[in-house]
Protein backbone atom coordinates (compact mmCIF):
# COMPACT_ATOMS: atom_id res chain seq x y z
CA UNK A 1 0.00 0.00 0.00
CA UNK A 2 1.15 3.55 -0.58
CA UNK A 3 3.21 5.46 2.26
CA UNK A 4 1.51 8.66 3.99
CA UNK A 5 0.76 11.48 1.51
CA UNK A 6 3.33 13.85 2.90
CA UNK A 7 6.40 11.62 1.82
CA UNK A 8 6.72 11.63 -1.78
CA UNK A 9 6.65 8.30 -3.68
CA UNK A 10 9.41 9.36 -6.16
CA UNK A 11 12.30 12.03 -4.93
CA UNK A 12 14.81 12.96 -7.86
CA UNK A 13 17.79 14.86 -6.97
CA UNK A 14 20.70 16.78 -8.64
CA UNK A 15 19.75 13.63 -11.67
CA UNK A 16 22.62 14.24 -14.38
CA UNK A 17 23.26 11.73 -16.98
CA UNK A 18 26.08 12.03 -19.89
CA UNK A 19 26.21 9.70 -22.97
CA UNK A 20 30.03 10.14 -23.69
CA UNK A 21 30.37 13.84 -24.00
CA UNK A 22 26.38 14.53 -24.83
CA UNK A 23 24.71 15.74 -21.63
CA UNK A 24 21.53 13.89 -22.15
CA UNK A 25 20.03 15.20 -18.26
CA UNK A 26 21.55 18.18 -16.00
CA UNK A 27 20.84 18.39 -12.61
CA UNK A 28 16.82 17.36 -12.93
CA UNK A 29 15.04 17.62 -9.25
CA UNK A 30 11.47 16.83 -8.81
CA UNK A 31 8.98 15.06 -6.73
CA UNK A 32 6.39 13.12 -7.72
CA UNK A 33 3.85 13.27 -4.42
CA UNK A 34 2.32 9.96 -3.50
CA UNK A 35 -1.12 9.26 -5.00
CA UNK A 36 -1.25 11.53 -8.05
CA UNK A 37 -0.35 11.45 -11.57
CA UNK A 38 2.05 13.62 -12.78
CA UNK A 39 3.05 14.13 -16.98
CA UNK A 40 6.58 14.29 -17.82
CA UNK A 41 6.45 16.61 -20.81
CA UNK A 42 8.87 17.44 -23.23
CA UNK A 43 9.54 17.85 -27.46
CA UNK A 44 12.05 15.04 -28.79
CA UNK A 45 15.29 14.82 -27.71
CA UNK A 46 14.32 16.33 -23.82
CA UNK A 47 15.53 13.29 -22.07
CA UNK A 48 12.39 11.74 -21.35
CA UNK A 49 13.46 8.57 -22.04
CA UNK A 50 16.97 8.74 -20.48
CA UNK A 51 15.12 9.78 -17.21
CA UNK A 52 12.92 6.60 -17.33
CA UNK A 53 15.80 4.50 -17.74
CA UNK A 54 17.22 5.67 -14.83
CA UNK A 55 13.97 5.61 -12.79
CA UNK A 56 14.09 1.63 -14.14
CA UNK A 57 17.63 1.29 -14.01
CA UNK A 58 18.33 0.13 -17.05
CA UNK A 59 20.71 2.93 -17.43
CA UNK A 60 23.15 4.09 -13.70
CA UNK A 61 22.90 8.14 -13.36
CA UNK A 62 26.67 10.04 -13.50
CA UNK A 63 25.70 11.86 -10.41
CA UNK A 64 22.79 12.47 -8.51
CA UNK A 65 20.30 10.08 -6.62
CA UNK A 66 16.61 8.58 -6.84
CA UNK A 67 14.54 7.68 -4.09
CA UNK A 68 11.34 5.26 -4.39
CA UNK A 69 9.09 5.34 -1.58
CA UNK A 70 12.26 6.34 0.70
CA UNK A 71 14.09 3.98 -1.11
CA UNK A 72 17.63 4.65 -3.03
CA UNK A 73 17.13 3.10 -5.97
CA UNK A 74 21.22 2.86 -6.43
CA UNK A 75 21.73 1.24 -2.69
CA UNK A 76 18.30 -0.70 -2.24
CA UNK A 77 17.37 -1.66 -5.99
CA UNK A 78 14.82 -4.51 -5.18
CA UNK A 79 12.86 -2.21 -2.51
CA UNK A 80 12.69 -0.05 -4.82
CA UNK A 81 12.01 -2.23 -8.34
CA UNK A 82 9.21 -4.26 -6.56
CA UNK A 83 7.04 -1.06 -6.17
CA UNK A 84 6.49 0.10 -9.69
CA UNK A 85 5.25 -1.67 -12.64
CA UNK A 86 6.01 -0.27 -15.90
CA UNK A 87 5.15 0.50 -19.09
CA UNK A 88 8.19 0.82 -21.54
CA UNK A 89 7.72 3.32 -25.47
CA UNK A 90 8.17 -0.22 -27.31
CA UNK A 91 5.73 -2.48 -27.07
CA UNK A 92 6.91 -5.75 -25.03
CA UNK A 93 3.92 -8.23 -25.68
CA UNK A 94 4.41 -11.73 -27.55
CA UNK A 95 1.82 -11.19 -30.10
CA UNK A 96 1.31 -15.07 -30.20
CA UNK A 97 0.53 -15.72 -27.16
CA UNK A 98 -2.77 -15.19 -25.60
CA UNK A 99 -3.56 -11.96 -23.08
CA UNK A 100 -3.49 -14.81 -20.32
CA UNK A 101 -0.40 -16.18 -21.03
CA UNK A 102 1.32 -13.06 -21.84
CA UNK A 103 0.23 -12.07 -18.14
CA UNK A 104 0.74 -15.79 -16.70
CA UNK A 105 4.59 -15.66 -17.96
CA UNK A 106 5.14 -11.89 -16.28
CA UNK A 107 3.28 -13.04 -13.12
CA UNK A 108 5.97 -15.87 -13.07
CA UNK A 109 8.76 -13.80 -13.42
CA UNK A 110 7.43 -11.22 -10.45
CA UNK A 111 7.21 -14.57 -8.08
CA UNK A 112 3.22 -14.87 -7.89
CA UNK A 113 1.75 -18.53 -7.23
CA UNK A 114 -0.17 -19.56 -10.49
CA UNK A 115 -3.24 -19.62 -8.07
CA UNK A 116 -2.44 -15.31 -7.48
CA UNK A 117 -1.67 -15.30 -10.93
CA UNK A 118 -5.16 -16.17 -11.93
CA UNK A 119 -6.98 -14.19 -9.58
CA UNK A 120 -4.61 -11.08 -10.75
CA UNK A 121 -5.17 -11.74 -14.38
CA UNK A 122 -8.80 -11.82 -13.99
CA UNK A 123 -9.13 -8.54 -12.16
CA UNK A 124 -6.58 -6.28 -14.38
CA UNK A 125 -8.47 -7.71 -17.47
CA UNK A 126 -11.63 -7.15 -15.98
CA UNK A 127 -10.71 -3.45 -15.09
CA UNK A 128 -9.69 -2.96 -18.61
CA UNK A 129 -12.85 -4.77 -20.40
CA UNK A 130 -11.05 -7.18 -22.13
CA UNK A 131 -11.55 -10.18 -19.75
CA UNK A 132 -13.76 -11.79 -22.51
CA UNK A 133 -11.08 -11.60 -24.69
CA UNK A 134 -8.21 -13.75 -22.39
CA UNK A 135 -7.64 -16.47 -24.60
CA UNK A 136 -7.61 -14.30 -27.41
CA UNK A 137 -3.90 -13.99 -29.09
CA UNK A 138 -2.53 -10.72 -28.38
CA UNK A 139 -2.00 -9.98 -32.69
CA UNK A 140 -5.21 -10.03 -32.36
CA UNK A 141 -6.25 -6.79 -30.40
CA UNK A 142 -5.95 -3.03 -32.30
CA UNK A 143 -3.30 -1.20 -30.87
CA UNK A 144 -5.35 0.57 -28.09
CA UNK A 145 -6.41 -2.66 -26.60
CA UNK A 146 -2.50 -3.85 -26.58
CA UNK A 147 -1.43 -1.07 -24.55
CA UNK A 148 -4.27 -1.80 -21.98
CA UNK A 149 -3.12 -5.49 -21.50
CA UNK A 150 0.47 -3.78 -21.03
CA UNK A 151 -1.05 -1.66 -18.31
CA UNK A 152 -2.87 -4.39 -17.05
CA UNK A 153 0.00 -6.75 -16.88
CA UNK A 154 2.79 -3.72 -15.51
CA UNK A 155 -0.49 -4.02 -12.56
CA UNK A 156 -0.31 -7.62 -11.90
CA UNK A 157 1.65 -7.62 -8.76
CA UNK A 158 0.08 -4.89 -7.21
CA UNK A 159 2.74 -1.97 -7.69
CA UNK A 160 1.93 1.80 -5.66
CA UNK A 161 4.07 3.46 -8.47
CA UNK A 162 3.05 2.99 -12.18
CA UNK A 163 5.81 4.39 -15.12
CA UNK A 164 4.28 5.22 -18.31
CA UNK A 165 6.53 5.95 -21.55
CA UNK A 166 4.74 7.41 -24.21
CA UNK A 167 2.20 4.70 -23.85
CA UNK A 168 0.18 6.34 -26.29
CA UNK A 169 2.04 7.03 -28.80
CA UNK A 170 0.95 5.68 -32.37
CA UNK A 171 -2.84 5.37 -31.01
CA UNK A 172 -5.68 7.40 -32.36
CA UNK A 173 -7.53 9.78 -30.24
CA UNK A 174 -9.91 8.05 -29.41
CA UNK A 175 -7.92 5.55 -27.78
CA UNK A 176 -5.41 7.72 -26.42
CA UNK A 177 -8.25 9.41 -24.76
CA UNK A 178 -9.48 5.86 -23.42
CA UNK A 179 -6.44 4.83 -21.95
CA UNK A 180 -5.54 8.34 -20.29
CA UNK A 181 -8.44 8.22 -18.71
CA UNK A 182 -7.93 4.41 -17.26
CA UNK A 183 -4.82 5.64 -16.16
CA UNK A 184 -6.30 8.56 -14.41
CA UNK A 185 -8.80 6.29 -12.75
CA UNK A 186 -6.16 4.60 -11.43
CA UNK A 187 -4.82 7.78 -8.89
CA UNK A 188 -8.66 8.52 -8.30
CA UNK A 189 -9.97 5.73 -6.95
CA UNK A 190 -7.00 3.65 -5.59
CA UNK A 191 -4.41 5.83 -4.99
CA UNK A 192 -1.64 4.87 -7.26
CA UNK A 193 1.24 7.28 -8.11
CA UNK A 194 1.90 7.58 -12.44
CA UNK A 195 3.99 8.87 -14.16
CA UNK A 196 3.07 9.71 -17.45
CA UNK A 197 5.84 10.64 -20.19
CA UNK A 198 4.35 12.23 -23.16
CA UNK A 199 5.28 14.84 -25.65
CA UNK A 200 1.40 15.25 -26.77
CA UNK A 201 -0.15 17.95 -23.92
CA UNK A 202 -3.47 17.65 -25.70
CA UNK A 203 -4.17 14.56 -23.83
CA UNK A 204 -3.75 16.08 -20.85
CA UNK A 205 -6.08 18.16 -18.58
CA UNK A 206 -5.08 21.90 -18.27
CA UNK A 207 -5.34 21.20 -14.52
CA UNK A 208 -2.69 18.34 -14.83
CA UNK A 209 0.42 18.45 -12.74
CA UNK A 210 3.68 18.05 -15.05
CA UNK A 211 7.23 18.58 -15.19
CA UNK A 212 8.28 20.21 -18.17
CA UNK A 213 11.42 19.03 -19.80
CA UNK A 214 13.90 20.48 -22.39
CA UNK A 215 17.38 20.04 -23.50
CA UNK A 216 17.99 17.70 -20.45
CA UNK A 217 16.80 20.93 -17.66
CA UNK A 218 13.91 21.16 -16.20
CA UNK A 219 11.61 24.23 -17.44
CA UNK A 220 9.02 24.65 -15.33
CA UNK A 221 6.86 22.42 -12.84
CA UNK A 222 3.51 22.39 -11.41
CA UNK A 223 -0.31 22.65 -12.82
CA UNK A 224 -0.25 22.87 -16.27
CA UNK A 225 -2.64 25.63 -16.89
CA UNK A 226 -0.23 27.62 -14.00
CA UNK A 227 2.77 27.12 -15.92
CA UNK A 228 1.24 28.36 -19.12
CA UNK A 229 0.11 31.44 -17.61
CA UNK A 230 3.23 31.66 -15.19
CA UNK A 231 5.69 31.75 -18.47
CA UNK A 232 3.86 33.75 -20.53
CA UNK A 233 1.47 31.54 -22.74
CA UNK A 234 -2.30 31.58 -23.70
CA UNK A 235 -2.58 27.71 -22.88
CA UNK A 236 -0.78 24.57 -22.40
CA UNK A 237 -0.34 24.27 -26.23
CA UNK A 238 1.45 26.89 -26.52
CA UNK A 239 3.68 26.23 -23.44
CA UNK A 240 4.86 22.58 -25.26
CA UNK A 241 4.79 24.15 -28.56
CA UNK A 242 7.72 26.68 -27.26
CA UNK A 243 9.31 23.97 -25.59
CA UNK A 244 10.15 22.83 -28.97
CA UNK A 245 11.87 26.05 -30.06
CA UNK A 246 15.46 26.59 -30.76
CA UNK A 247 17.16 27.74 -27.64
CA UNK A 248 17.72 31.41 -27.75
P1 LIG B 1 12.14 11.09 -27.75
O1 LIG B 1 10.79 11.63 -27.44
O2 LIG B 1 12.61 11.41 -29.13
O3 LIG B 1 12.35 9.66 -27.35
P2 LIG B 1 13.41 11.94 -25.28
O4 LIG B 1 12.85 13.17 -24.65
O5 LIG B 1 12.99 10.64 -24.76
O6 LIG B 1 13.16 12.00 -26.84
P3 LIG B 1 16.12 10.98 -24.97
O7 LIG B 1 15.87 9.82 -25.89
O8 LIG B 1 16.25 10.70 -23.54
O9 LIG B 1 15.00 12.11 -25.19
O10 LIG B 1 17.42 11.74 -25.51
C1 LIG B 1 18.01 12.83 -24.81
C2 LIG B 1 19.31 13.21 -25.52
O11 LIG B 1 20.26 12.14 -25.35
C3 LIG B 1 19.15 13.43 -27.01
O12 LIG B 1 20.04 14.45 -27.38
C4 LIG B 1 19.58 12.09 -27.60
O13 LIG B 1 20.12 12.27 -28.90
C5 LIG B 1 20.66 11.65 -26.62
N1 LIG B 1 20.76 10.18 -26.51
C6 LIG B 1 19.76 9.35 -26.15
N2 LIG B 1 20.20 8.07 -26.13
C7 LIG B 1 21.51 8.13 -26.46
C8 LIG B 1 22.54 7.14 -26.60
N3 LIG B 1 22.30 5.85 -26.37
N4 LIG B 1 23.76 7.55 -26.97
C9 LIG B 1 24.03 8.87 -27.19
N5 LIG B 1 23.10 9.85 -27.07
C10 LIG B 1 21.87 9.49 -26.71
Amino acid sequence: MSQSNTSPAVSIEQLCHHYGQRKALIDVSFDIPTGTFLALLGPNGAGKTTLFSLLTRLLRPSSGSIRVFGADLARSPGAALARMGVVFQQPTLDLDLTLRQNLAYHGAIQGLSPKQVKRRSQAELERFGLWARCDERVRDLNGGHRRRVEIARALLHEPDLLLLDEASAGLDLESRTHLYQHVRNLCRDEGKTVLWTTHLVEELDANELAVLLRRGRVKGQGELSALAAAQGHGDANALVLSLSEPAP
